[in-house]
């Protein structure tokens, strides 16, 4: 294992901070690494891995179509792709499905998409601590300094205000914005919640104004909040919604999906992806969708959610360190008050993979198929790694 970590440092570019394994296998909801190790994954490729590593259904349509048709260009109809949007159509507000190959890609085409449907009026309004991707449009409606300091000049057209806070965003609309876009809960930013009616509020805003309103749910989307989409859960009805992660159980692929009214700016030529929505990528995915997207599993996903922010609470109890629990379904955060490294790697060495956002928040994006046991562990690692790391 060692020799290969030295090769990738030798060859691979340095833009990762990884820890020191080599993964090799997954099943469920475990992985194993190159020496034997087998490690309860609650890191899941980044809610990526939604049902668990490898899962049957999506394996065996992978292999089948792999044998079929692996690509083809959208200069065709491509059946797989019909049926992919009809399915994220029908469990949706939105109308029309446009696909490519990941959540920087479906958060430019949402730009674009509403600039466009704009006629003129360009500018998007985007939330503080939010994470839209890496790629230069993205990159300018992502509010972290952090990420965008060494890159500019970005795109212009971008103006952000803090979460949770209906004046401010208020007050930041001009004659010239078109559009408002955000994460109905801030994945990378913290798992930040929504304050009760605040998302309600946004919407209003957007009505008035004759703003669109695009849902980033790149993470949040297709069951990881124990609904398909989680603007499910606050009675809003978004203009445009973003998907990736999930999406494609592993097999990378990308959606924006649209109003009809919204969608009808688009013509064609005006957006196009080589990759995108490939019959290989939209099987798996559709595939992977007739899991996520049942009503009895969501319902599992939610209550499982609820019994892990439960047991997080009462170890907060017993835990002074602990000092919020946070989030919605199985996308679940853990605010520290010290450092949160030496507990992703306390964890690590006990054979559980968690991850940390901000410092010193865990955030636990654990396959929806995990179980109740298996949460269990978790829960008893990291009190044992609380045990040990008192400041
Ligand atoms: C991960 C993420 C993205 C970026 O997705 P990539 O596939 O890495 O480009 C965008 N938005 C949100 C909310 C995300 O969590």
């Amino acid at each position: 294992m060692e020799d290969l970590i030295a090769l990738g440092q030798k060859y691979v570019m340095n833009t990762y901070r990884r820890l020191p394994v080599v993964l090799v296998r997954g099943s469920g909801a475990y992985v194993w690494d190159s020496e034997g190790n087998k490690y309860l994954d609650f890191v899941s490729g980044i809610a990526v891995n939604s049902l668990g590593h490898c899962p049957q259904v999506v394996t065996e349509a992978i292999k089948e179509q792999a044998e079929k048709l692996i690509h083809c260009s959208n200069l065709y109809w491509i059946e797989p792709q019909i049926k992919l949007a009809q399915k994220l159509v029908e469990s949706s507000c939105c109308h029309k499905a446009f696909f490519c190959n990941s959540g920087t890609e479906a958060n430019e085409a949402a730009v674009k998409l509403a600039r466009k449907w704009g006629k003129g009026r360009f500018e998007i309004i985007t939330m503080e601590k939010s994470f839209h991707g890496r790629t230069l449009g993205s990159l300018a409606a992502t509010g972290q300094e952090k990420y965008q300091k060494d890159f500019r000049p970005l795109p212009a057209g971008f103006k952000y205000v803090p979460f949770n806070d209906l004046k401010a965003l208020e007050d930041a609309v001009t004659f010239q914005t078109c559009a408002v876009m955000l994460e109905c809960i801030q994945g990378e930013g913290g798992v930040n919640v929504p304050d009760p009616g605040y998302l309600q509020g946004v919407q209003e805003i957007c009505r008035k104004n004759n703003l669109l309103l695009i849902v980033d749910e790149v993470q949040t989307g297709l069951g990881r909040t124990g609904k398909a989409f989680a603007y499910q859960h606050f009675n809003i009805s978004p203009d445009i919604i973003t998907l990736a992660k999930a999406l494609g159980s592993g097999v990378p692929i990308g959606a924006m999906l649209a109003k009809e009214e919204v969608a009808e700016a688009f013509q064609p030529g005006d957006h196009a992806a080589t990759f995108g929505g490939n019959p290989l990528a939209t099987q798996a995915a559709l595939a992977a969708t007739s899991v996520l997207l049942d009503e009895k599993f969501l319902a599992e996903v939610a209550e499982k959610g609820q019994y892990f922010k439960a047991e997080l609470a009462k170890l907060k109890e017993d835990f002074s360190q602990i000092t919020k629990v946070k989030g919605l379904g199985l996308m679940v955060g853990c605010e520290l008050s010290i450092d949160a490294l030496p507990i992703v790697e306390f964890c690590m060495k006990h054979k559980v993979l968690i991850n940390a956002v901000g410092g010193n928040i865990l955030r636990f994006v654990p396959p929806l198929i995990v179980t109740k046991s298996e949460i269990d562990q978790v829960i008893n690692t990291l009190k044992e790694a609380l045990l040990q790391n008192h400041k």
